[in-house]
């Protein structure tokens, strides 16, 4: 395994204590735990954000309910990024649905 350079002085001579990274050089210290931020994006690619509005772009069959008709609005999307179905939404006469961002666009 192999230690990363020191991002504030390039440093090679990193070493670990206690889940963080040192850097003996300009003692600088830092933690390799990223926030991987995953995008949902809409059908044409635009970033989607907790309560934003959209509308679905085609009508979609939901299980046990009536099909949810294309240019429905949405509002106040809650986004799920770890899900195949990245956006929880409620929509009248349907309760919470979760849906693939894919067929939504942002309004
Ligand atoms: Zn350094």
């Amino acid at each position: 395994m192999s230690l990363p350079n020191c991002p504030n002085c390039q440093s090679d001579l990193t070493y670990m204590d206690n889940n963080l990274y040192v850097c003996p050089m300009c003692f600088h210290e830092w933690s390799d735990v990223e926030e991987t931020v995953v995008e949902v994006k809409d059908v044409h690619g635009n970033v989607l954000n907790d309560g934003d509005s959209v509308a679905v772009i085609r009508d979609l069959k939901i299980k046990g309910a009536p099909t949810l008709k294309q240019n429905t609005t949405i509002k106040n999307i809650v986004l799920r990024p770890d899900e195949d179905e990245n956006v929880m939404c409620k929509v009248d006469g349907f309760g919470t649905l979760f849906l693939k961002s894919e067929f939504l666009k942002k309004i």
